[in-house]
């Protein structure tokens, strides 16, 4: 991307490496050995490839960018959640977080390690409580800068990451062919190896985009961050609910249901906002007709804004009218909540440091 003329080798797709290799008269398994040493050996240059021959090497170089990360901060220690701030090629902070085993993420067993990534740098759809809307939105991630992150993360961390969802900066399904490349290079044999069902999508709700995902064929799953059970508050902190209204968004999630089987919901818990027992009550009939599971989520604050979590009682109480009506949900003991765990926030304290954004908040 830093390098707009060049595609970066790790947004290629095996088959698209291939042909134009072919098209280079290489032999048919240079593809293969090429994958190799960018996801199995890892190397971070065309030149370390060296059982490819000088020329081969020196055309790739010329052809395609090999972009890296590099990494700015870490935050968190070996057993708690890292966070790590990333500066892309041309410049932009990016961020993404490791997230120790945890017993009630997203399908995973609790013995996995998940990584959280970023899709675009910022975000438009300025969720009234989210850090990474409050700065507008800037740019798309490639998908080679999309796969970098577990990269980058699985080689500062000496971990292996089985678990990957897309709640990281930015809104997924507003990058849709990049994100979709990404899950194809991150859950391929010749990639990263990650089971599609370990990997999670996560959306503010683009009804068209829940649409396209539902006729993919990929197994991975979908979280739909729904965060209010009736227009009027669901408007008040997304934006993106006056455009794709609660009927709209539950038509989409029907069609995704009756098409990919099921999608689970997000539901932060905002004190006064979104958290009384009324709403319970309407959320549970909206996870009942989808027969979905919510992971209810206490609110991470963020610097500048004014939204609280609400008192443990009062999220157990909310949780409990939804198991009284029948709706499984989890209330996320959230690991993290002292080093800024939502995504988004340590790169807008960064960002706030270096005084490269002021807040109007
Ligand atoms: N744009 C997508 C994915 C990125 S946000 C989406 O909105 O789903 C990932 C999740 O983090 C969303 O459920 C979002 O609502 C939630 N989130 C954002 N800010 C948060 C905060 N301060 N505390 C807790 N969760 C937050
Ligand atoms: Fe964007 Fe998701 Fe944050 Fe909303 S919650 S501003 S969609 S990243």
């Amino acid at each position: 991307m830093a390098n707009a003329a060049k595609i970066d080798i790790k947004s290629l797709l095996f088959n698209e490496l291939q042909e134009e290799l072919c098209e280079q008269g290489e032999p048919s398994y240079r593809a293969g050995q090429i994958m190799d040493w960018l996801y199995t050996k890892r190397v971070e240059s065309f030149e370390r490839m060296s059982d490819l021959p000088d020329q081969l090497r020196t055309r790739l170089a010329k052809h395609f960018a090999f972009d890296r990360l590099e990494v700015v901060h870490v935050l968190g220690s070996r057993d708690t959640t890292r966070k790590f701030l990333f500066r892309l090629a041309d410049g932009n902070l990016l961020e993404s977080v490791l997230i120790p085993a945890s017993p009630a993420l997203y399908g995973g067993k609790s013995d996995r390690r998940t990584i959280c990534i970023s899709t675009q740098v910022g975000c438009a759809y300025g969720c009234k409580f989210c850090a990474s809307g409050l700065d507008g939105w800037t740019r798309n991630l490639d998908a080679g800068e999309i796969v970098q992150q577990l990269i980058e993360i699985e080689k500062k961390s000496g971990e292996k990451i089985d678990n990957v969802v897309f709640m990281g900066m930015g809104e997924p399904l507003a990058n849709l062919k990049n994100l979709l490349r990404a899950i194809r290079i991150i859950n391929a044999p010749w990639g990263l190896g990650i089971g599609a069902r370990h990997i999670t999508i996560s959306t503010s709700g683009l009804a068209p985009q829940i649409r396209e995902l539902a006729n993919e064929p990929t197994q991975f799953r979908l979280a739909l961050s729904l965060h209010g059970a009736t227009d009027e508050v669901r408007s008040r902190i997304m934006p993106v609910n006056r455009k794709y209204p609660l009927k709209v968004l539950l038509e989409a999630c029907d069609y995704y249901v009756a098409k990919k089987g099921r999608l689970t919901f997000e539901y932060i818990l905002i004190a006064g906002v979104n958290d009384t027992d009324e709403q319970a009550r309407e959320l549970s009939k909206i996870a009942r007709r989808l027969s979905a599971k919510i992971n209810l989520i206490p609110y991470n604050t963020v610097e500048g804004l004014e939204w609280s979590r609400p008192t443990r009682a009062r999220q157990e109480k909310f949780q409990s009218v939804l198991r009284k009506h029948g709706v499984i949900a989890t209330l996320r003991r959230e690991k993290g909540h002292d080093i800024a765990a939502a995504c988004g926030q340590l790169r807008l304290q960064t960002k706030l440091a270096e005084g490269k954004v002021g807040l109007s908040v």
